[in-house]
């Protein structure tokens, strides 16, 4: 294939992810407007009409939001690829004669700046304008900025070394080096999940063990019953930013723990916590995590086999403007451009995903006494208080949601 085919495919395939896609959401407001009027049958009991609508404003804000933001990132892309922008970066580094590390490092950086940049009048506008009207922003400008600044250090503290490895294993272990990179890769990817909760998160937020007390008596019966063995329930300060709320499982091995937004404890009951707990550690239990790891691992492959392949191969970099081949150049263009290709698999691990959440709350029916009802009650409450969408478009959901709507759980849990 020559350079010119090249860049036509991509600008093709990346033309019909841009299309498809903003069909999607426009399919998506549609819905939105076409429900508003009526609230649905089951959510009735719960909801009044004005918090519905609310919703429905907030589904619809967020629609339109998504759509310009995913068209002006499509042609800030395309803008920067055309003019040739990253050869020239290349180039001007190039010039300066300061090794290939250092290069390669300082043109991932400035590309990288590059995008922060463009993204950040779109972060700041659904922080500050959509969410704040909404009433879900707790953030102010200073932590806004603050919170970015720390997640840039944190990015060029872990990449740095990372990329060092990568191209020093390319230079010195020949053409299976790609396999040693995997690897290492994998296994920096373990290290960095193990010190996560201990290290990283304590920079963003404030993790309190939970108080003695009912709740962390139902939680403790509950992990016994279950036999899960864990390093310990927090509390996570996530009303510094947000109003939204959440509960998750972090860490592997000595440093597994389960972490409950304050947000979530003021707005679900006892039960229902200790029912969202249930289903999280159903994910555990029925082996999702592994299952999904062992995933991501085998695409960390492919994508480094990928790499290896499109290393030498010439016309690749004329298509983009590069005129000399490098490592880092295959790494961003795999980074910006492979989504225009791998699109059609969004559905498939959408599907993976629910069926996941299925099983998941069925283990949480099980385990816990009246499970069901409470989960039924802790996801209703919870997308009341989120304004989640409650009428999405059933293409979209198919495509995009990991979880399954709040309609088809709310009918899966009253059946079980
Ligand atoms: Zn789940």
């Amino acid at each position: 294939m020559d350079a010119h085919t090249i860049l036509i495919l991509f600008l093709g395939f990346f033309s019909l992810k841009l299309i498809w896609e903003s069909l999607l959401i426009l399919l998506n407001i549609k819905s939105s407007r076409e429900h508003a009027a009526k609230i649905p049958a089951f959510v009735k009991k719960i909801i009044d009409k004005e918090s519905y609508t609310r919703s429905v404003e907030y589904s619809i804000t967020k629609g339109k939001f998504s759509l310009l933001n995913d068209v002006a990132g499509a042609f800030f892309l395309v803008l920067l690829i055309l003019s040739g922008f990253l050869g020239i970066v290349d180039d001007y580094l190039y010039s300066l004669n300061i090794g290939t590390y250092l290069h390669g490092l300082l043109f991932l950086f400035s590309i990288g700046l590059v995008f922060a940049f463009f993204s950040l009048p779109f972060s700041l506008y659904a922080q500050f304008v959509i969410e704040e009207r909404f009433g879900f922003n707790k953030m102010t400008p200073a932590l806004f900025f603050f919170d970015r600044l720390k997640a840039l250090i944190i990015t060029v503290i872990i990449a740095a070394p990372l990329y060092f490895v990568l191209l020093w294993l390319l230079e010195v272990t020949g053409s299976w080096w790609w396999l040693l990179a995997f690897g290492f890769y994998t296994l920096f990817q373990l290290f960095i999940t193990i010190i996560y909760p201990a290290v990283i998160a304590p920079l963003f937020n404030k993790f309190t063990a939970i108080e003695d007390g009912s709740l962390k008596q139902k939680i403790n019966a509950l992990l016994k019953k279950v036999h899960y063995k864990s390093k310990g329930i927090f509390i996570m300060d996530g009303s510094k930013r947000s109003k939204h709320s959440n509960a998750y499982f972090t860490g592997i091995g000595k440093t597994k723990r389960i972490v409950l937004f304050d947000t979530l404890i003021n707005i679900l009951k006892e039960n229902e916590i200790t029912a969202v707990l249930a289903h999280e550690i159903g994910h555990q239990k029925k082996k999702h995590i592994i299952k999904m790891l062992i995933l991501s691992i085998l695409s960390v492959l492919l994508a480094f086999f990928l790499i290896q392949l499109l290393l030498n191969y010439h016309p690749l970099y004329t298509a983009f403007g590069f005129s000399r081949v490098s490592l880092h150049a295959v790494l961003i263009l795999l980074s910006l451009c492979s989504g225009a290709f791998t699109f059609m698999l969004t559905p498939l691990f959408s599907l993976l995903s629910r069926k996941h959440e299925y099983t998941a709350d069925k283990y949480a029916a099980q385990q816990v006494t009246k499970g069901a009802m409470h989960l039924k009650n802790a996801l209703l409450s919870l997308s009341k208080d989120n304004l989640s969408n409650l009428t999405p478009h059933p293409l979209y959901s198919f495509y995009y949601y990991s979880h399954p709507t709040l309609a088809e759980r709310v009918k899966a849990l009253e059946k079980l």
